[in-house]
């Protein structure tokens, strides 16, 4: 399969356990004739939603029936809806084989006084001169670090959101109530035992675990859909036998996975995929309720892949599903362990990098256990991608400058799914927000969406922020950053630190302030100084929290998945990277629904049949694009 080729199986078949799984949705009386996944599925259907949410007036979602949606949506260019539709995928019989689908790739300036700190000039974007009031320097702790000797890891993991997304990445006065400087003795080096005795973990500080606790219970009241899994799951259990070891950010939302997880049957073992990431306490809490967890905040690189080691190279137990965001963890096996890929069923991963690594493998003929890409999935994409970011970036921003956002002038480069939830959200603030794009279909979005288009140059000396979410390389570059005003505020929302070009502030004539953790002064000789966030790596992942219920939504798509593929008859999934199932987004999506006691509207028959659809979905052709 050639890379960047999104293979994803429509049919019934292929996915039974996630079709038969949503027969929650009907009256308990559904039976099921198969076994295993099928048992349990129907098992699950028995617990009424009102169990979990107090609901019961939700519409019934029924097996998917097979069809072939990819094959038909090449053809999707008929005049009435219902033709339509039925090309998108009309109800039938038919058993149909997994098709690959190829999907389109991704793809007021400062003069300081010499003499003294404060007393500065500020210089106008028209040039005039204002005395500015003294200031006093604060010194803070990390002030004196060299920039360039920050660990690697840093801004290396995707959000995925992941979740990712985590709820941060480095630095963050979020990630952890808990400071990692109380005890300077490494993890490594201490004896640890849980209240019962178990000592097979590594974390910082077990006596943290209550604090934990209580992280892990606020985290719940925002993730419905996983506590819905464990609550149908009281009986048998999907993932038993299933040992699970996984490599992800190790939050309080990470924590509610894993035990759902463990609810459904599974073993887990946990290293982090970040070393700044981890909260301790929940850490803790986890160890004190048995999961074998090697995770710490503040990891060096050596004690990342140590953490990492201990997941594996355990004796007695063999990992046979991987959970994995970046990646770290399938080349560790790969590299170290590859003969533990003969037990292994299948690797679900959530990262752009990591994904990126699996088709990679994919291509050189060397993935050798399915593999599922969660990242690509609908519900990641545009829960993630637009709605976290559009609550995340007025955080990042305030937790870091306290600016206010009314009648600021903003330009946001990129407008696809991360810039429209910057937009918007300052819109709404009362920004004046300019857009730069390079297509003209978002760019006509944006200008639809009541946002000027501008090209950089046209407004670089007069706003106040500059925001980028291309993906791109050297959006912002050194040339742009010599004609911003004193003061104007640089920051990125993209995945990787290469949109700002930062390597070009780190010359001589340039000063370097860091003035609070993650915010640094650049100053031009003349006493400009522009302020950086989080040295061009993504600011809401650096410096605020991602909201729970967005990482609710990727995280019960990484449960089901394992489930898919560890439950797969053997043939189902070759050696190839799956793109999740409509049907499985759709119920996501549904599962989340309770939580705004949102009452969805079913088709009648007479509608199905018009528009040629299952009355329980998909209600989309894979290429629709919400
Ligand atoms: P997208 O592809 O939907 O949007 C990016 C947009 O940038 C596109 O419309 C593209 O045409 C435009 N673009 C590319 N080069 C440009 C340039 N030089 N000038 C102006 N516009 C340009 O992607 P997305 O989903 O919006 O994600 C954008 C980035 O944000 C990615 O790197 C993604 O990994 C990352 N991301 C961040 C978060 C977060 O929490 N911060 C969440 C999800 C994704």
């Amino acid at each position: 399969m050639s890379h960047g080729a999104l293979r994803r199986a429509s049919s019934h078949r292929e996915y039974p356990f996630v079709c038969r799984f949503s027969l929650y949705w009907k009256k308990s009386t559904v039976r099921f004739a198969a076994m295993s996944v099928q048992a349990v599925a129907a098992k699950m259907a028995e617990v009424e939603l009102k169990d979990v949410a107090g609901k019961d007036s939700l519409p019934a979602i029924s097996p998917l029936t097979p069809k072939a949606e990819e094959k038909k949506s090449e053809n999707y260019s008929t005049s009435s809806p219902a033709a339509a539709a039925a090309a998108a995928g009309e109800p039938s019989p038919v058993t149909a084989a997994p098709n690959p689908v190829k999907m389109p790739q991704a793809s007021a300036m400062k003069r300081p006084d010499p003499q003294q700190n404060g007393g500065e000039a500020f210089v106008n974007c028209d040039g005039t001169v204002a005395e500015a009031p003294r200031m006093k320097k604060i010194q803070f702790a990390d002030q004196k670090q060299e920039f360039n000797k920050r660990p690697t890891k840093i801004g290396r993991r995707s959000l995925s959101r992941s979740i990712s997304q985590s709820s941060t990445d480095s630095y963050s006065s979020a990630a952890s109530y808990t400071d990692s400087s109380d005890d300077e003795t490494s993890p490594r080096d201490k004896q640890q035992k849980n209240s019962k005795g178990n000592g097979d973990f590594c974390i910082k500080n077990i006596k943290q675990a209550d604090f934990g606790r209580r992280e892990i219970e606020i985290a719940e009241q925002e993730m419905p859909a996983l506590m819905a899994l464990r609550k149908r799951a009281q009986g048998e259990k999907p993932l038993a036998g299933a040992k699970i070891v996984g490599c992800t950010h190790i939050t309080a939302q990470t924590a509610v996975l894993m035990e759902t997880l463990s609810a459904l049957g599974a073993q887990c073992r946990w290293a982090a995929c970040n070393i700044y990431s981890t909260q301790n306490e929940v850490a803790a809490a986890l160890a004190e309720g048995g999961f074998s967890v090697f995770a710490w905040k503040g990891e060096s690189e050596d004690d990342f892949w140590w953490c990492i080691d201990r997941c594996v190279n355990v004796e007695g137990w063999q990992p046979n599903m991987i959970l994995d965001d970046g990646g770290d963890l399938t080349h560790w096996i790969y590299k170290k362990y590859p003969n533990m890929f003969k037990k292994i069923k299948g690797i679900v991963e959530e990262s752009v990098t990591g994904v990126h690594r699996l088709y990679q493998l994919s291509k050189a003929g060397k993935l050798c256990v399915p593999a599922m890409n969660v990242n690509d999935s609908v519900t990641k994409q545009k829960f993630d991608n637009l709605y976290c970011c559009r609550e995340s970036i007025l955080d990042g921003l305030k937790r870091t400058t306290d600016v206010m956002f009314g009648g600021k002038q903003v330009v946001v480069c990129g407008y696809g799914e991360v810039g429209k939830g910057c937009c918007a959200a300052l819109k709404a603030m009362g920004s004046i927000v300019y857009v730069t794009e390079i297509d003209p279909i978002c760019a006509l979005q944006a200008c639809m969406d009541g946002f000027r288009l501008v090209k950089l140059t046209e407004v670089i000396r007069q706003v106040d922020i500059v925001i980028t979410c291309t993906g791109n390389k050297n959006v912002v570059v050194r040339e742009y950053m010599d004609r911003m005003k004193n003061g104007c505020i640089v920051c990125n929302m993209g995945h990787s630190n290469t949109e700002i070009d930062v390597a070009s502030l780190r010359t001589p004539e340039l000063t370097w302030e860091r003035v609070r953790s993650q915010v640094d002064h650049v100053i031009w000789p003349d006493g400009k100084r522009i302020v950086l966030l989080a040295e061009g790596r993504l600011l809401n992942l650096s410096c605020s929290t991602v909201p729970t219920f967005v990482l609710s939504i990727t995280a019960t798509t990484q449960a089901l998945a394992l489930i898919e593929l560890y439950n797969a008859p053997e043939g189902r999934y070759k050696q190839d990277v799956y793109l999740l199932p409509k049907k499985m987004d759709e119920y996501v999506a549904s599962l989340h629904l309770p939580t705004f006691d949102a009452h969805l509207t079913e088709l009648s028959d007479e509608q199905a049949k018009y528009l040629g659809l299952n009355k329980n979905g998909p209600f989309k052709p894979n290429y629709y694009r919400y």
